[in-house]
């Protein structure tokens, strides 16, 4: 296995050491990032992420701990050797910009090649192609304040990149961009990861990042609390099994605001159709059940994609359990497009959907699934809670609880069981079939 680029080993930093106003900022980090990786530094303001970043970047010795960056201990190079680190080694980019007003973008770019070997003309050209590349070209001979905040912020990341570092740090980038701006910057940020495949270090404090990132490490008081792979992108460190997180529809879009409705979905009934699977298997399953459920593969190869064994391609379930899965997925997919053309406001044979009539038909469904009978009353309000359910008038939750209440108070009088069941059944269907607009 390749070695990590970066370890922090039991790091700790404490400012103003022996003095009245002594501050431990961090204590106990340990991490590995490895060459290649996109990782972010995520937690509350005053957590120790910038302490952390700066650390790395090699201006904030550890009190306590190792700092290894490719087996070096980067503060025991003799100063020359550590400026040349810094400057080629890293890239940084802040979120004040850091630009120096009374230069032109052009200069602000090429300034830290000075000191390189290259003449003005090269090291103009250079800033240039940066600039180009980031879409600020056309302000090169402007002086900074004259541009936007996104324009400034772009012409830092040229500036990070002008030195062609292998290591990318980025203090809250986008902490004083608007929307626009802060996507454009991530876009590139995330171009620099996966086409320069550089080393990306990102501090920030924005749950919509978090997609961009393999990995993240959440930081609360001065500790490295929690680490979380990041299930959409194929992992640079070896990933232990059962490290990521797959759930529900809606908090699988709050997780990764920029993945697509149907991966989402994949994702949601690929976990209702597994308990023991390993990692392998599932992103396996993930891939054959996400041509299924578009449309382009057909339900007997599905079954023998699952069933072919693993060392060619397949997932290896028994027979049995593939059909049985595929039934599930077929029957769902099947009665999801009842709220699917509902909620599209879509003609269904020539007949439009009435709300009662999707929600008695759910309630059919319901029904047949879990065997259950129903009294004239129960049933009168299942079709309602359904139709609360299915517009949305009520959650989840509060739908699982009005089937515990009794019949006279609207309710099903279902056990906690029962209700649980029904409920998680019937909020797959609704994954299924309800776009979330989730993208803010
Ligand atoms: P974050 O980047 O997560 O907001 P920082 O790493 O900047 O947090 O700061 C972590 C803690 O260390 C904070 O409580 C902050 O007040 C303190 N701190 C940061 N820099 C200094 C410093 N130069 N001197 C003393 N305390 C500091
Ligand atoms: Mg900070």
């Amino acid at each position: 296995m390749a070695k990590p680029l970066i370890v922090c080993r039991d790091l700790s930093i404490i400012y103003n050491q022996g003095k009245p106003n002594e501050f431990k900022a961090l204590s106990g980090v340990s991490t590995d990032i490895f060459e290649g990786e996109y990782i972010i530094l995520f937690g509350a303001s005053g957590s120790g992420k910038s302490t952390l970043m700066y650390s790395i970047q090699g201006s904030l010795p550890p009190g306590e701990g190792t700092l290894l960056i490719k087996g070096d201990d980067i503060y025991s190079y003799p100063p020359s050797e550590r400026v040349y680190f810094q400057r080629y080694v890293m890239g940084i980019i802040f979120q004040q910009f850091n630009l120096i007003p009374s230069l032109t973008v052009l200069d602000n770019v090429a300034l830290p090649m000075i000191f390189c070997d290259a003449d003005k003309a090269t090291r103009d050209r250079r800033a240039q192609s940066l600039l180009d590349r980031f879409g600020v070209g056309h302000v090169s001979h402007k002086i900074t304040p004259m541009l936007s905040g996104g324009q400034q912020q772009r012409v830092s990341v040229s500036r990070s990149m002008v030195n062609d570092p292998k290591i990318l740090l980025a203090d809250e980038p986008t902490g004083n961009l608007d929307s626009v701006s802060t996507q454009q910057v991530m876009d590139k940020i995330d171009e620099i990861n996966t086409f320069d495949r550089r080393t990306v270090i990102m501090v920030s404090h924005n749950a919509a990042h978090l997609s961009y990132a393999h990995r993240v490490y959440y930081l609360k008081d001065g500790r490295v609390v929690r680490e979380v792979v990041n299930p959409q992108r194929k992992q640079i460190k070896p990933v232990r099994e059962g490290e990521t997180i797959v759930t529900e529809l809606e908090e699988l879009a709050r997780l990764f605001p920029y993945d697509s409705i149907e991966t989402l979905r994949v994702k949601s009934l690929v976990n209702f159709l597994t308990q023991d699977y390993s990692f392998s298997q599932l992103t396996r399953l993930e891939h054959a059940s996400s041509l299924f459920l578009q449309g382009r593969m057909e339900r007997e190869a599905y079954i023998k994609s699952l069933i072919l064994p693993i060392e060619r391609g397949g997932i290896e379930i028994g027979e049995k359990e593939a059909r049985r899965m595929a039934g599930v997925a077929d029957k769902m997919i099947s009665r999801s497009d009842d709220i699917r053309r509902f909620r599209a406001k879509k003609d269904n044979d020539g007949v439009f959907f009435s709300q009662h009539k999707l929600a008695e038909r759910l309630k059919e469904y319901l029904v047949k699934e879990y065997n259950i009978s129903l009294s004239k009353e129960q049933n009168t309000n299942m079709v309602e809670s359904i139709a609360d359910r299915v517009t949305g008038v009520v959650d989840d939750n509060e739908m699982n609880k009005r089937m515990m209440k009794g019949i006279r108070a609207g309710g099903l009088a279902f056990s906690e069981k029962e209700a649980d069941q029904v409920s998680r059944y019937f909020e797959k269907l609704i994954a299924q079939g309800v776009d979330v607009s989730y993208k803010s």
